[in-house]
């Protein structure tokens, strides 16, 4: 949602667990994909011209052209250094090292198991720093973010406490289901991340104010509350007043957003005051047409159940990578804890049977897991289901999150397309001019948050979850069915 790049953390849990963080993307924005900009790999100094509805002046050009240049190596960085960092605590058997050290620290099993995912936690929050902390500092420098390090930091902090908090657990209980079901594991923890991601969802926006101040919009915009009542009538959507919030984000941004989030009792529209503060209403009117939209055509329970539908195959095929590449490293990488000894933690160097058998009943099944050679069902999985053979897995899943990526972001931008010819319906009569006033909201998000006029077509198919700010400007300049007594898709005048 914001510029900066997601953490490292956030990177394996949204993709396994869509736990906390992973619920940013949940909730579609007005805003153009600010964290993903592309560059103008194909342009001839791009300027701007009579058919781009969305353009920039040259000083913002060259730093919207640079700062796309930036974001993508940042990204591709991002990325490849999550997979480097499991790939690094694997084949250097940190990992197996790690497991080792929490057996011999803890001796209740679900504990360790705690201890264990909580520093793999710890762990991966500090490898990522440092890109973290680029991303930012090139937010800062381009004047995008204006978030002191202080506040950043604590930020940091409050994501790695929530990790901890809701994350750890998560991963011991699949931890667990891959012991104690070492064929349906996948399948089962499939099954547990559907009212998970329902969970949330419903519960996002009670977790927002951890990290920014809320108030409702009534408060200091009763006019404008007023005139978004207006958009309401017209769209017959149920979002009341006090559904609305204001968002203080000019504390730590100079970007511009608003977005629907949560379901059911949480459900509500959140306006940032910068929004509020720079944009004429007649646009707020229409980024929250926009939004309407995303409920009207229940985009919310769309996106959930493909990406449920999604996550089914993902699983299923990342235990089956996850499977070949235990067989073909899980000596290496210590996956079955044998020899644990030589690590440089001062661990013990084999578990005992009792200490395999002790813990919670349920996880007596492990014993039989943890003995590979006695059952050729289950030898692919038995390395798995250790506490560094999970990580195997998280490997596999980070592995098919980049690879399906466009295919979600496709979906996403079909969707955010849909809401746009929403938004500029829903505003048909209530504003002037829809299209200029559509066109100028694209305008003014896209110099807030400095985004490409002209981004390569390839990054926008991988990257971006809404078109490109141009895409959507040009758009909006030429979609005029109320020309010649016509009507929209959605609206019957
Ligand atoms: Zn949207």
């Amino acid at each position: 949602m914001n510029f900066a790049r997601r953490m490292l953390p956030a990177f394996y849990l949204a993709l396994l667990l869509t736990v906390l963080i992973g619920l940013s993307s949940l909730p579609c924005s007005a805003q153009p994909a600010p964290s993903q900009p592309a560059p103008a790999m194909t342009a001839a100094p791009a300027q701007p011209t009579t058919t781009q509805a969305y353009s920039l002046p040259p000083d913002k050009l060259a730093k919207a052209i640079t700062l796309s240049h930036i974001s993508i190596a940042l990204n591709i960085a991002g990325s490849l250094w999550g997979l480097a960092v499991l790939w690094i605590l694997l084949a250097t058997r940190w990992a197996a090292g790690l497991a080792a050290w929490a057996e011999h620290l803890l001796r209740r099993r679900w504990m360790q198991g705690l201890l264990f995912f909580a520093a793999f936690l710890v762990i991966t929050t500090l490898a990522g720093l440092p890109l973290d902390a680029i991303g930012h500092a090139v937010s800062r420098h381009y004047g995008i973010s204006v978030q002191g390090w202080g506040s950043w930091t604590g930020d940091l902090a409050k994501s790695l406490g929530l990790s901890l908090l809701f994350g750890t657990p998560v991963l011991l209980l699949f931890n667990w289901l891959v012991r104690a079901y070492p064929r349906s594991y996948w399948f089962r923890i499939w099954l547990f991340t559907l009212p998970l991601i329902l969970l949330t969802v419903f519960a996002a926006p009670l977790l927002d104010p951890i990290f920014n101040k809320f108030e409702p919009l009534t408060k200091t915009h009763p006019a404008l509350v007023v005139r978004l009542e207006t958009v309401v009538a017209r769209t017959g959507t149920k979002i009341a007043p006090d559904r609305m919030f204001l968002m203080k984000a000019s504390e730590k941004s100079n970007g511009l957003n608003a977005y629907v989030t949560g379901i059911g009792a949480t459900k509500r529209f959140v306006l940032w005051d910068t929004a509020t503060d720079r944009l004429p209403d007649d646009e707020v009117l229409f980024i929250f047409g926009h939004e309407s939209g995303h409920y009207v055509l229940n985009h919310i329970p769309k996106e959930l159940a493909g990406m449920a539908a999604g996550l089914f195959f993902v699983f299923w095929g990342s235990a089956a990578f996850a499977g070949w590449l235990a067989r073909r490293f899980g000596v290496r990488w210590q996956l079955n804890g044998v020899g644990v000894g030589q690590n440089t933690l001062g661990a013990p160097v084999i578990l005992s049977e009792a200490q395999r058998v002790e813990g919670p009943a349920f996880c007596t099944s492990v014993a039989k897991g943890g003995n590979p050679e006695t059952n050729s069902e289950d030898a692919d999985t038995a390395p798995l289901a250790s506490r560094q053979g999970f990580l195997v897995l998280l490997f596999a899943l980070s592995v098919a999150s980049l690879i399906l990526q466009p295919a979600g972001n496709s979906f996403s931008r079909h969707f955010e397309h849909q809401a746009d010819v929403y938004g500029q319906e829903a505003i048909h009569g209530l504003v002037a001019d829809p299209q200029k006033t559509a066109v100028g909201a694209f305008n003014h998000l896209g110099e807030a948050w400095l985004e490409d006029p002209n981004p390569s077509p390839l990054i926008e198919f991988w990257e971006y979850s809404h078109p490109s700010v141009q895409t959507r400007a040009n758009f909006a300049l030429h979609y005029d069915p109320w020309a010649n007594g016509g009507h929209g898709r959605f609206f019957a005048k």
